[in-house]
């Protein structure tokens, strides 16, 4: 079991930074939950927790205690640039060398997420963060586009762009700790009623639907798992 602990940056009154009617808060806290569905839903033998699932003030202090004491594996936290720039660049703790089972997985996550957004690569970068230097796991914050800046601000406005980020980050956990797929989560599901073809679906939702309605009115009803 990998326990991975999303960090979505500020919260509460704690906006973070601003730009173009956007606020960094719900940016950050966007791409986490969408971290965290893709991971659960996606994923075999993960554990997510999350500093928060709302609108609400955290301390940095009880961000970093909590992933301390759940124990977790890799800390993530996640983030919106600004200040002048466009793009994309993440940051490990100042105090550790390139070499590092962190800076490793830092790597993987920074170019998973340039290939999902297709963001500027800004640089893998080191700061004295709180958050970086207070926690015992490998520790990775990333700065996911420039919210004053109006092309960065006009792709954060689009869910699906969101998405990408999360994917991006998803993908690079995946890689960095071989993290294995749920084996049904890719497959379609094919509907066959008395031996005739009448759908193939991605979403289970849509699968029942078809057997809902076809119960009581037809002989026999076949589901068969399409591979991509
Ligand atoms: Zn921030």
């Amino acid at each position: 079991m990998l326990k991975i602990f999303i960090d979505p940056g500020h919260g509460g009154k704690d906006t973070g930074a601003l730009g173009n009617g956007l606020q960094e808060k719900d940016l950050t806290l966007s791409i986490a939950l969408e971290m965290r569905r893709i991971l659960q839903n996606e994923y075999e033998s993960v554990s997510v927790q999350l500093s928060r699932t709302s609108d609400i003030a955290v301390p940095l202090s009880e961000r970093a205690a909590k992933a301390n004491r759940w124990g977790a594996d890799v800390y993530v936290s996640i983030h919106v640039n600004a200040g002048g720039g466009t793009g994309y660049e993440d940051y490990i703790y100042e105090g550790l060398s390139d070499r590092s089972t962190t800076a490793r997985i830092r790597d993987i996550i920074h170019e998973e997420v340039i290939r999902a957004t297709g963001f500027r690569d800004r640089g893998k970068k080191k700061a004295n963060f709180y958050v970086l230097r207070e926690t015992v796991m490998p520790a990775v914050l990333t700065e996911n586009g420039f919210i004053d800046r109006k092309e960065d601000a006009e792709k954060l406005k689009d869910p699906a762009f969101l998405q990408k980020i999360a994917r991006g980050h998803v993908n690079g956990l995946e890689k960095a700790f071989h993290l294995t797929k749920k084996s049904d989560s890719n497959d379609l599901i094919r509907v066959i009623v008395d031996g005739k073809q009448i759908g193939v679906y991605e979403e289970k939702e849509n699968v029942l639907k078809q057997v809902e309605y076809y119960l009581g009115k037809a002989n026999k009803i076949e589901l068969e798992r399409v591979k991509r």
